[in-house]
Formats: structure tokens, C-alpha cells, sequence
């Protein structure tokens, strides 16, 4: 049985986990107002709106590199804030040959503008450099609130990005009678993907309950 926040039950003979996840970003302050507009995760979701921007890539780890040379598709103007991560010759290199400008001075804040847009960085001697858009790689979290006694097994991604909920076949997981789908198993699923992941758990579930059905 599912119990409601509002008190109220629902029993099901099977249950599809689609709880998603939870961005966690990187903790700067003045940041966290802007996700979803100003600050962005995904090249291939805010492609379009963010194009030709000045655009900054604040810096959490190896991935980060990655993702700067998805955003350096979508814009001349791109500064890697290193933010104390590691960057070897090479690397720099790389971003150098890109046209990346790299600024390791630490940030303090992300700057509001008097629109209410991101306006630029704060750097720790006081200097801001002007930025409309920044990119971050944020720590992927499936969400699991209120499913604890169903104890799911849980995996951690590779490379610290985060932790999902294992999945097997068509969203099939170890606990008898609950499958997931989704970016609660599949953090980078997208909305197509996601969805077509809920369709097939779906079959896969009315498949098991015909079989129960069959078999009582
Ligand atoms: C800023 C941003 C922009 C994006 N842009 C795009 C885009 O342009 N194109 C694209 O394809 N994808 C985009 N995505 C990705 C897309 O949102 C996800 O891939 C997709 O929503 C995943 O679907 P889902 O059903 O697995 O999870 P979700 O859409 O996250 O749905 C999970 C739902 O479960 C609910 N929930 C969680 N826990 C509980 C609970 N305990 N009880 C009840 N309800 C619960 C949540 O509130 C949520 O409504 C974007 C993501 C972000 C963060």
C-alpha cells in the first residue's frame, strides 16, 4: 500500500517508482535563484535559449572539462572558472585551442543583476567577470523520500555524479513487484527516453499480473 501525504491509502498489487531526481548543485551562494534559467546543466536542453551568450562553466570536477566543450559549441564567449579543481597542461591546452578563457581565481558569488538575470561572477580579489549564463555539473540524487521500507537497492554513478536506483529488464528491480523508470534509474534520460521507459514497465507489469492472474 502507498500512503498519501493527506492521509490517504492506495493499494496496488504492483508499483512503478517514476520519483525522478533531485539536482544538487554546487553550493555558491547566488546560485541556486537562478537554476533552470540563468544556470543550466544540459547543452541539449537550454541549447537554444543559451546560444551565443557569454556563457561560464563553474567548475566541479573532470566532468566539468566535458561539459565545456559541449557549451563551447553554443558560444564564442566562454570562460572555465576552475574553482580549485585540478587542470593538467593538457587540459589547458585543449580549452586553450577552443578559444576557453580559464580563470582560477576563486569564486565568491554569482552576481544578480538589477533585470534579475545573472549579471556575472564574483572572483575572491573582488573582480567581476560579466556572464549571462552559467553552466554546472550538479550531483544527481534519485529521489527516494517516503520509499524506504521498500529498501531499493541504490548504486553509485561512476565518477561521484550522484546515485540511482537499480534497474534490470524493462525497469524490473530486485524487489518483487516493484519496477522503476525514469531518471530515478537513468539520470540522463531526457523526457522521450523517460517516458518511453515508463511505457515498457508498464507492459512488462500487466504482463506479470496476467501471469498472477493465471496462475491464482
Ligand atoms: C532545468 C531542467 C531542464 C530540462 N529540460 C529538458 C528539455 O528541454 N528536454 C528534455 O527532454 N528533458 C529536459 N530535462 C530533463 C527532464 O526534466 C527529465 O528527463 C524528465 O522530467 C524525467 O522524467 P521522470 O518522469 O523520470 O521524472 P520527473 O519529471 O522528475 O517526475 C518525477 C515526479 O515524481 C514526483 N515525486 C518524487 N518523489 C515523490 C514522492 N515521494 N511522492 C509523490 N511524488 C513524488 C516529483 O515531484 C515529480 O513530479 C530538464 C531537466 C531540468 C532539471
Amino acid at each position: 500500500a502507498v500512503t498519501l501525504a493527506g492521509g490517504g491509502t492506495l493499494r496496488a498489487r504492483r508499483l512503478l517508482v517514476a520519483t525522478g531526481l533531485r539536482d544538487v548543485l554546487p553550493d555558491v551562494p547566488g546560485l541556486a535563484g537562478h537554476w533552470g534559467r540563468g544556470v543550466v546543466h544540459c547543452p541539449y536542453c537550454h541549447g537554444w535559449e543559451v546560444r551565443d551568450e557569454p556563457i561560464g562553466i563553474l567548475a566541479a570536477g573532470p566532468a566539468s572539462v566535458h561539459h565545456a566543450l559541449l557549451f563551447r559549441q553554443l558560444t564564442d564567449d566562454l570562460v572555465y572558472f576552475s574553482r580549485g579543481t585540478e587542470l593538467d597542461e593538457g587540459t589547458r591546452a585543449r580549452l586553450a585551442a577552443r578559444g576557453v578563457r580559464v580563470v582560477d581565481t576563486p569564486v565568491t558569488e554569482v552576481v544578480t543583476g538589477e533585470d534579475g538575470s545573472i549579471a556575472g561572477v564574483r572572483l575572491s580579489d573582488g573582480q567581476v567577470v560579466p556572464r549571462r549564463v552559467l553552466a554546472v555539473v550538479t550531483t544527481l540524487l534519485a529521489r527516494t523520500e517516503g520509499l524506504e521500507e521498500l529498501a531499493l537497492p541504490t548504486r553509485d554513478l561512476p565518477g561521484g555524479m550522484g546515485r540511482h536506483v537499480a534497474g534490470g529488464t524493462a525497469g524490473a528491480t530486485e524487489v518483487p513487484g516493484v519496477w522503476v523508470a525514469g531518471n530515478a534509474t537513468e539520470p540522463m534520460a531526457q523526457v522521450g527516453a523517460s517516458a518511453a521507459a515508463g511505457a515498457l514497465a508498464g507492459a512488462h507489469m500487466n504482463a506479470d499480473l496476467a501471469a498472477a492472474d493465471t496462475e491464482a
